[in-house]
């Protein structure tokens, strides 16, 4: 065991000599030193401290090269949902004792599988945290899954959600029960981090889309300022003047714009009133409402070109050979656009705000986006919001009031209305209720997670462009960022 935290501190040592990025030091480590030390893992059961210490040593260089505030919960690095999912060093030792402990259980060998059971009953008193104690645990977890939570229905029933229900029963077998033995850790750090206040604000975030980041879009999609802000962002951990006080540099927490005596992150992001009134804020709304119109125009030429081809070919006979079965034909796209060829698309933005038509309704209302078509006599309206992740709900349920009144008017004149709304978060996280919207539009599933991806990097980008001129007073005006 000695040997083996001594080699895990060499090689973190010599990586952090390195001169490199610090993103490919961490992807150093998740793919060059943990496959090298995981045959020690498998072979011997590494105690409770000498897990702990290679955490901490782990942790420090990689807090260091991703640019985490030392007094940030390291879960961040290592959980799946609002983090980086990098392997940490328990849960690979805990994937390779799990491993271990199940290909001794299910030997084909009588005298291996006897001395496994010897082995666990021995180890029986030993601490409740013990691989055989835990597989044991999972196992009955799964049991219990494969035995009630199952669906109700049967193989013709298509009700409720999902087709498919009775494909995903709960299968014991050894992937299954290493998964179990993971999400019980993660379990345990996130029952941990809630002790933590201000760090685990995440943990409440119910209606946003989870970011799953790729190596790749770690290492090429964000700089490693933005990254690290990103990082730092999410647990509250950046040097916000409430933080500096918190942390005892500097005994106030004013806001160096407005003069607001609690300025936290979230005031410099979303709510504070000089930058509301420069138009910083509505300089990342504005950005990411052209992303959101650009799609928008690009799924109707998508749709004009589909049903064009749609049309050409219903027109012809096709004649079907002797004994052979017809081709079942192209169901025409049933999306928002339709047959109409009149839309328009209209977009307020600070520069330049638009008036709602007049056969629509008379009101000088202007949600973010109007989209109508006098032929089809239809019209929709999408509110983008980006607030403070905590407060996406409520911008929600406040945006839809809001323009229940028009929504009654323009069907009161004949037509058909909908109102949407979209919520995009400062830290980049796009609301769930969002992709109904994009669905509403006849996007595919590719092309959604491609502008919820778009957005939230979107998002990211401009936050940290606020953040970093949160002390001067002076604002340039940059172009919006479209990427
Ligand atoms: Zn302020």
């Amino acid at each position: 065991m000695k040997s083996t935290v001594r080699r895990l501190e060499q090689l973190m040592y010599k990586t952090d000599l390195v001169p490199l990025d610090g993103r490919k030091k961490a992807w150093i480590y998740h793919h060059g030193i943990l496959p090298t030390i995981s045959w020690d893992f498998m072979m011997t059961d590494f105690n409770e401290t000498t897990i702990n210490t290679m955490e901490r040593c782990v942790n420090k260089y990689l807090k260091k090269w991703l640019n985490i505030t030392k007094s940030a919960d390291p879960s961040i690095l290592y959980r799946g949902a609002f983090g980086l999912s990098i392997t940490s060093i328990r849960n690979a030792c805990l994937t390779a004792r799990t491993n271990t402990e199940i290909t001794l259980c299910t030997s084909k060998d009588p005298i291996v599988r006897l001395t496994a059971k010897r082995r666990r009953e021995k180890d029986h008193n030993a601490s409740s945290h013990n691989t055989p104690k835990r597989l044991k645990r999972a196992v009955n977890d799964l049991v219990f899954q494969s035995q009630f939570c199952q669906s109700t229905r049967t193989p013709g029933d298509r009700r409720g959600i999902g087709a498919r229900g009775t494909a995903n029963r709960v299968r014991i077998n050894k992937r299954s029960i290493i998964k179990r033995v993971k999400e019980m850790s993660d379990e345990e750090k996130i029952a941990k981090i809630l002790s933590l206040a201000s760090q685990s604000q995440w943990t409440n975030w119910d209606e946003v889309i989870h970011t799953d980041w790729k190596w790749n879009e770690m290492l090429y999609g964000l700089s490693s300022r933005m990254l690290s802000f990103w990082l730092n962002s999410v647990q509250n951990t950046l040097p916000d003047p409430v933080n500096l006080r918190r942390w005892g540099k500097q005994k106030t927490a004013q806001c160096p714009l407005c003069k607001w005596k609690n300025c936290t992150l979230q005031h410099i992001l979303c709510s504070c009133k000089v930058a509301l009134e420069q138009g910083r804020i509505s300089w990342r709304h504005d950005s990411l409402l052209t992303i959101i119109v650009k799609h928008l125009k690009e799924s109707k030429v998508k749709h004009d070109r589909d049903a064009h081809s749609c049309n050409s070919d219903s027109n012809l006979i096709q004649f079907v050979k002797k004994g052979v079965k017809p081709k079942r034909r192209k169901k025409p796209h049933t999306c928002f656009w339709g047959q109409a060829n009149d839309w328009k698309i209209l977009m307020d933005t600070r520069q330049k705000q638009y008036h709602i038509p007049p056969e629509i309704a008379s009101s000088n209302l202007r949600p973010d986006i109007c989209i109508h078509s006098t032929k089809a006599k239809k019209v929709c309206f999408i509110e983008l919001t980006s607030p403070a992740e905590e407060n996406i709900t409520s911008w929600r349920i406040k945006k839809t009031e809001k323009y229940l009144g028009l929504l009654e008017e323009a069907r009161g004149n004949g037509f058909k209305a909908y109102c949407r709304t979209i919520e995009v978060g400062a830290r980049g996280f796009v609301s769930k209720p969002s992709l109904n919207v994009f669905s509403l539009f006849g996007f595919n599933e590719r092309e959604k997670v491609n502008i919820t991806k778009n957005l939230s990097k979107t998002a990211i980008r401009c936050s940290h462009f606020i953040w970093i001129n949160r002390e001067s007073s002076s604002w340039s005006h940059p172009n919006r960022l479209i990427d």
